[in-house]
């Protein structure tokens, strides 16, 4: 029986490339999204043609209810759950003397709320053995001005992180983080100009953008038999961006 890997954001960015990677390494997958549905059928459609296994489930990560579903669906579906990765979020920027209290609620929302809410529903279901993916951000440690309503939500899903690999002692499940540099997707590239863009891109040793395969690569490293002895990490994918 094939694995089952949930993994929210999956219609667009990092999460779309992490679910037909998963996908690809034998995982039936489910697709989770906002709003999006054309695009997570996409992905959908796209793992099923390379015969794999997937389904998209539409599921605000915030809500404690579609959470809720989002697993149970996965359940009736699947019949278990044994990878999660919680890739969706969002990065709205504004300083902090606008104090604009809205964008913040709205980024610890998605990204903290979100992030307790799934690794809570991940932590009742994922069968023994499994693996928890968390995402954080390697723009923690450059502090950026506006950065922080998102690097504060960040900061907070690197505290669940460990106490969630505590709590799960015995079950032989991993608790981990993936905290990626700058990587072309919405979130990086809208609203920033070309010289923002090639600017950000050259901070990194290696000097480039990292790709969404950049990241699903980490996380199927995670998810995979080689990944076991990796636990309460923050793993930082970035090119040396630090
Ligand atoms: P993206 O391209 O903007 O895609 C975001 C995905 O999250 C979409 O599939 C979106 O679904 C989904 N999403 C947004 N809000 C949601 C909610 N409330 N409930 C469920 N799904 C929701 O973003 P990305 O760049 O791939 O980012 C993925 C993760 O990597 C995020 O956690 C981000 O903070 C982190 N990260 C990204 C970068 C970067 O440079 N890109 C760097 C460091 C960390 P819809 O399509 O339905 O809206």
């Amino acid at each position: 029986m094939a694995k089952t890997a949930i993994v929210t954001g999956a219609s667009r960015g990092i999460g779309r490339t992490i679910a037909k990677r998963l996908a690809a390494d034998g995982f039936a997958v489910v697709v989770n999204y906002a709003g999006n549905s054309e695009l997570a059928q996409e992905v959908v459609n796209e793992i099923r043609s390379a015969d794999g296994e997937a389904l998209a489930v539409k599921a605000d990560v915030s809500n404690p209810d579609d959470v809720k579903q989002l697993f149970d669906k996965t359940i009736e579906a699947y019949g278990h759950v044994d990878v999660v990765v919680n890739n969706a979020g969002i990065m709205p920027l504004s300083s902090i003397a606008k104090g604009d209290v809205e964008t913040f609620d709205k980024v610890i929302q998605t990204n903290l709320r979100g992030a307790f809410l799934v690794l809570s529903q991940a932590a009742q279901h994922v069968a023994e053995g499994g693996r928890i993916i968390a995402f954080s951000s390697s723009v923690l440690a450059k502090s950026f001005p506006t950065y922080g309503p998102y690097i504060a939500s960040k900061a907070g899903v690197e505290g669940l992180v460990p106490v969630l690999a505590n709590e799960l002692r015995g079950r032989n499940i991993t608790v981990n983080a993936v905290a990626p540099g700058p990587t072309g997707t919405d979130l990086f590239l809208n609203g920033k100009t070309q010289e923002q863009i090639a600017q950000l891109s050259k901070l990194a040793p290696l000097e480039r953008l990292g790709q969404p395969e950049d990241i699903a690569n980490v996380v199927a490293f995670l998810a995979g038999p080689d990944g076991g002895w990796v636990n309460a990490q923050v793993l930082r994918a970035n090119g040396g961006f630090a």
